[in-house]
């Protein structure tokens, strides 16, 4: 695979983290803050988009981008009139959205995530060091976990091998929000699957589909990056996601090499400028994955029992 190296920059810091973004590189950021209903907010920053459930059972933090920015994440929670982080969700292991849980833990949320963020922190550590037992997620499940508080049901549902082999997806079933983790990137590049963290094309797309059948023209939704999207955002995302796949899988099946389908230009019209995935990046991350007779089968060594929500396989 060809990477642009500029790209390669980009995405090596957006996984390896604070690694090549120190506390200097960080002192221009600041937290922005959107409500999007009572008790339920979004925070951007640098890294990942931070969810908030907020009220009188308790903070729940979805993400924490970088280390160096947790004093301005609980500056901006403590100015929505929140309590402190009670639990913390993270939508997948990369550095961007775990990055602050050191901080978090130690100051006593609960950390939650899919079993394989766990798993995948744990052997990859961070900056070279070994993650911490307070970065680590304390809680984790299989299927997915619902979190019943501040009048709402909120729920974190596993999706299987799409960003990777561990996401997310947070649905607020009364305030009507959902946080994409990195499935879905709005408007500032193509997707990025994560093929060396069980992230397959297949998958990303059935995730779509999975959060579409829950959602409603009214849904309010957090990509992983980028601004606030709506429901028809994502349809339109969803169709690019199964017109390439469909396309480079045509390809393959007429005996193209990875390299002759990179020059058919079929992710081309969907390219971001200045997006830290190119056209033929995705094309090499589509054309791994489709010819991967393994791609949506990494996440299943333990077969545990199926639940009403949570997972899609049958
Ligand atoms: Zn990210
Ligand atoms: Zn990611």
């Amino acid at each position: 695979m060809q990477f642009n190296r500029i790209a390669l920059a980009a995405l090596t810091m957006m996984i390896a983290g604070p690694a090549c973004a120190q506390d200097g590189e960080m002192a221009d950021v600041e937290i922005r803050t959107e409500q999007l209903a009572p008790g339920v907010a979004v925070l951007f920053g640098r890294g990942g988009n931070i969810g908030v459930s907020y009220g009188e059972d308790g903070t729940v933090l979805i993400d924490d981008q970088f280390a160096p920015l947790t004093g301005r994440i609980q500056s901006a929670i403590a100015g929505l009139g929140a309590d402190p982080v009670r639990f913390l969700i993270n939508t997948h292991w990369h550095g961007d959205h775990t990055g602050g849980n050191e901080n978090f833990g130690e100051a006593g949320a609960v950390i939650m995530a899919h079993e394989n963020v766990r798993v995948r922190m744990a052997a990859n550590g961070r900056d070279g060091r070994v993650v911490p037992q307070a970065a680590l997620p304390v809680v984790t499940y299989h299927d997915g976990v619902k979190l019943h508080l501040n009048g709402d049901t909120v729920h974190a549902i596993h999706l299987h091998n799409g960003h990777t082999d561990g996401d997310s997806v947070i649905w607020w079933e009364n305030a009507n929000v959902a946080h994409m983790g990195d499935l879905y990137f709005n408007r500032i590049s193509l997707p990025y699957i994560d093929r060396d963290s069980g992230g397959s094309a297949q998958g990303m797309a059935a995730a779509i589909d999975r959060v579409l059948a829950i959602t409603d023209d009214e849904t309010r939704i957090i990509p992983g990056h980028g601004p606030m999207a709506t429901r028809a955002d994502l349809i339109g995302y969803r169709n690019m996601l199964l017109t390439i796949n469909e396309q480079v899988q045509a390809a393959i099946d007429a005996g193209n090499s990875l390299e002759e389908i990179q020059a058919m230009n079929i992710a081309a019209p969907y390219e971001v400028e200045g997006g830290f995935i190119s056209a033929e990046q995705y094309i090499g991350f589509v054309h791994d994955s489709l010819t991967d007779p393994n791609a949506m089968a990494h996440d299943h060594a333990d077969h545990g029992p199926d639940h009403d929500d949570g997972d899609d396989h049958h």
